[in-house]
């Protein structure tokens, strides 16, 4: 249909690590709470010949000619979105979720405006205010953190709005696994004028299947990613259900021409498919088996007595401090890809490390549960990441649980 004679088999090199990639996909259990499989549909469609065309602008008004099927697909996307979400207004163009961030705040900030974030070491996002990205160098960030018994100290929070009079509270997080009151940060906000903005991207698929507290009806604005548990192409977007047509028109702007160039239209056309597929029965039921997977695999950390960092999940994640255990986030995450299982070290309230070391590792359970795992395979790999963590020296061990990992991961396909 589309003529193209040169494929990738064509490039052998190329090829060849695609097929590798392709194994350890399918051979290794992914517990990356920000990683996801997206559906043949989706890996199609960017790879579509939408590819080939400069979109610079909105719907019935680009730079260029020859748009009309362009618009017809972000139309489509924009409309769904709309109806996923339940808002008035979305930008699907951001090409990820830190472009997402970027061009909110550039849409209302100047630079140097004061923000509240959540720290990152509590939780946070690197767009959130950390000095090595962009948000930490061109706004003043303060950070509001979490308290002993893992929640935000929403106290802390009050009282830093009010003393600093920030243009902007920041919601949202990575790797924090407790419930938000987002009425009471929008209060907040509120109380100093400010706007209150909440980055979904981990928990866009939880939300709109009212499995977490919907921050929408509470925020200005609303950025997320489109790959996590939303489990879309990469990418970002950008919502308001705010009543500000103004805001609205400034977002626009502030994506384009503001911060990026043309849009990736064939991820455009991916998302349109995502946000399909997020509209459906199936999606429900499969953020709800997150839900149950990560608490199957809870509920063996705190049997064993693992210190879990924020006390409890209440979303598709926790974090583990490993300190207890003499250990670091880097060594355990070594053992655990030994063994075919993979999760990232995470920096934990007050580490003492540094970010390429860490005292903690997160898990997260979107990936394992699309590919079919339910609670007796999430409780299995629980047991067999406890105990590489008490024998992370023992090779044996942990070359006995990679086989068992492989055996595991064939009865259950990513891609059938
Ligand atoms: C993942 C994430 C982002 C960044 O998304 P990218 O697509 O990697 O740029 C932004 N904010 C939060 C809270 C995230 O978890």
């Amino acid at each position: 249909m589309f003529n193209i004679n040169n494929k990738i088999e064509d490039d052998k090199k190329i090829f060849n690590i695609l097929k590798k990639e392709k194994k350890r996909q399918e051979n290794q259990i992914n517990l990356i709470a920000s990683e996801n499989y997206a559906s043949k549909a989706i890996l199609s469609a960017q790879g579509s010949i939408f590819t080939n065309k400069y979109a610079e602008g909105n719907i019935n008004n680009r730079y260029y000619a020859g748009c009309k099927y362009i618009d017809e697909i972000e139309h489509l996307a924009i409309s769904r979105a709309k109806k996923l979400f339940k808002v008035k207004y979305v930008n699907v163009q951001p090409h990820s979720g830190s472009q997402a961030n970027f061009a909110a705040y550039f849409a209302v900030l100047k630079n140097g405006d004061k923000i509240l974030g959540m720290k990152l070491s509590h939780g946070g996002h690197l767009t959130h205010g950390s000095s090595v990205n962009f948000s930490g160098r061109m706004y003043n960030f303060i950070y509001y953190e979490t308290n002993k018994n893992g929640k935000i100290d929403y106290l802390q929070l009050e009282k830093l709005a009010i003393k600093h009079k920030p243009k902007m509270i920041v919601g949202g997080f990575s790797s924090y696994s407790r419930v938000c009151n987002w009425k009471k940060i929008r209060k907040i906000a509120d109380k100093i004028n400010a706007y209150f903005l909440v980055d979904i991207s981990h928990i866009a698929g939880l939300i709109i299947s009212g499995l977490y507290s919907n921050p929408i009806p509470h925020a200005h604005i609303i950025t997320s990613t489109t790959h996590k548990t939303l489990s879309g192409p990469r990418g970002g977007i950008i919502m308001s259900n705010y009543n500000d047509e103004k805001l609205f028109k400034k977002i626009d702007s502030a994506v384009f021409p503001g911060t990026q160039g043309g849009p990736l239209m064939h991820a455009i056309l991916a998302k349109a498919i995502s946000f399909k597929e997020a509209l459906s029965n199936n999606f429900k039921n499969y953020q709800i088996q997150i839900i149950k997977n990560i608490n199957a695999m809870i509920k063996i950390f705190k049997k064993e007595n693992f210190e879990i960092v924020f006390k409890k999940t209440s979303n598709h994640l926790f974090l583990l401090d490993l300190r207890k255990y003499y250990t670091t986030g880097i060594e355990i995450e070594n053992c655990l890809s030994n063994a075919n299982i993979i999760v990232n070290k995470n920096g934990i309230p007050n580490d003492t490390t540094n970010f390429l070391i860490t005292s903690g590792i997160r898990i997260g359970s979107p990936a394992i549960t699309r590919r079919g795992f339910k609670e007796k395979e999430s409780t299995k790999i629980s047991h067999w990441i406890i105990k590489i963590i008490k024998n992370k020296n023992n090779k044996n061990i942990i070359n006995t649980i990679k086989r068992k990992v492989k055996i595991l991961c064939k009865k259950y396909p990513i891609y059938k």
